[in-house]
């Protein structure tokens, strides 16, 4: 049973006007069960890989699924045409504050097939998953989101304030015609936001509701040699590039250390030395510059300055040990010399109505977390200043971007009612001034 609602005069046993409504949501999403799996499937098998990038496809089996839902008016805002965001108001009869339910309409690429066991674009429900791209990431949540905006709708729900649905593009890679586009050019604006990404890692669906969005630092270390005709390497004052690479690699990935305080919510942060190396020319050629990419995955609290002084530190030992070594430190352009994480506070009211939510529809109260990777938090948040949650969905994070994705088909059930229910609570009349 859940806390909270104001006791009507002509309630019928004893439900609260909340609860009422609870069921009435609860109902109608069990009632459109089939149909909302259809669409998750639908949404599947119509591709929408970025890179390239184009939503046009995806957007327009989203828009024809509101309109039989009779959620019409949605507008699209893209910088391009091919890269549309969908934005829907749901307007409640009184004013209020603003709830914003975001999912991003795009996948990555499919990559090597080889391991998937069905094909990537072809919906397939077995062993209850829903298998296909996408499916975990996240068109399994978009689904669930537009049927929870369709249940408070139909079902004639008396809100205050507004939910703001909007499915944006270009998530999964650089963001500019998603998140920031509609942060820094189109106003978008919202008391908080959640989004639907997959909130499972190592356990259940909805193990988590993650509260943290890790930042992201890319950068290169490079290192310089002698480039002169190989076979003189010998006889010759030489200093190969790739082996002085070789060792400075090594020597970081022992005697890095981070300087950053501990979060409750987050373990280190992640550190991945060399997720690319380059050096050289080939046969014939000495090489004179090598190179590897890394990447840290960074912790709320955690600065770009004392990041590239504990990387210079690093260097710095390294060099003193190592007199002839040239090695030079080079972040990346932005935005991925630094993506900011973020966070939204615990206590803040639509977290315990998430819980609760879930709590009621899932039957276990999930965890708080960190989302391990970056999303659309960081624009939504730090450009456009909304307090974003940035996951809680149906699916598996590590599922993702990789072979056989896919969702808990009960769980995209349970998203709809999980966003519909958090959602009436969040906006109800009663709570609002
Ligand atoms: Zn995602």
């Amino acid at each position: 049973m859940l806390k909270g609602g104001a006791t009507t005069k002509d309630e019928p046993r004893g439900l609260t006007a909340t609860e009422m409504s609870f069921s009435m949501l609860e109902q109608w999403v069990e009632e459109h069960r089939d149909d909302l799996l259809g669409f998750a499937a639908k949404l599947v098998a119509t591709p929408s890989p970025n890179p390239p990038g184009d939503e046009r496809a995806v957007v327009a089996v989203i828009l024809a699924e509101m309109e039989c839902l009779g959620l019409d008016g949605a507008q699209i805002c893209a910088k391009q045409p091919h890269r549309p965001n969908v934005i829907f108001h749901l307007r409640g009869k009184r004013p209020g504050a603003t709830l914003m339910l975001c999912g991003h309409s795009d996948t990555k690429p499919v990559g090597d097939t080889v391991k998937w066991r069905t094909d990537p674009m072809e919906p397939v429900f077995r062993d209850g998953r829903l298998y296909g791209l996408g499916s975990t990431d996240m068109k399994g949540a978009v689904a669930a989101m537009v049927y929870a905006t369709a249940a408070l709708k139909q079902c004639d729900i008396p809100l205050a304030g507004e939910l703001l649905l909007v499915i944006d593009a270009d998530e999964e890679r650089s963001m500019s015609f998603g998140s920031e586009y509609l942060a820094a050019e189109c106003g978008i604006k919202a008391d908080v936001a959640l989004l639907g990404e997959p909130s499972g890692i190592d356990g259940p669906e909805f193990e988590f509701l993650h509260l943290v969005s890790r930042g992201l630092c890319c950068f290169k270390i490079r290192v310089r040699g002698t480039q002169m005709h190989s076979s003189l390497s010998d006889r010759m004052p030489s200093t190969s590039a790739n082996l002085k690479l070789a060792e400075t690699l090594a020597r970081m990935q022992t005697e890095l250390q981070l300087t950053f305080d501990p979060h409750p919510l987050c373990a280190a942060p992640t550190v991945n030395l060399g997720v690319k190396i380059e050096g050289g020319l080939g046969y014939g050629v000495y090489p004179g510059v090598a190179e590897f990419q890394s990447d840290i995955r960074t912790l709320p609290g955690m600065t770009h300055e004392r990041l590239r002084a504990d990387l210079e530190r690093c260097l710095q030992r390294i060099r003193h040990d190592d007199p002839s070594l040239e090695v030079e430190l080079e972040f990346e352009e932005p935005p991925l010399d630094w993506f900011p994480p973020t966070e939204v506070n615990a206590d803040h009211p639509l977290v315990d109505m998430l819980l609760d939510a879930a709590q009621h529809v899932v039957g276990r109260r999930p965890k708080l977390g960190a989302f391990p990777g970056g999303t659309d938090a960081k624009n939504f948040q730090m450009m456009a200043g909304i307090p974003t949650i940035p996951s809680f969905g149906p699916g598996w994070l590590p599922l993702a971007h990789g072979p056989n994705e896919r969702v808990g088909i009960e769980a995209i059930i349970q998203a709809a009612k999980v966003y519909a229910l958090a959602s009436q609570r969040f906006l109800k009349t009663e709570s609002q001034p």
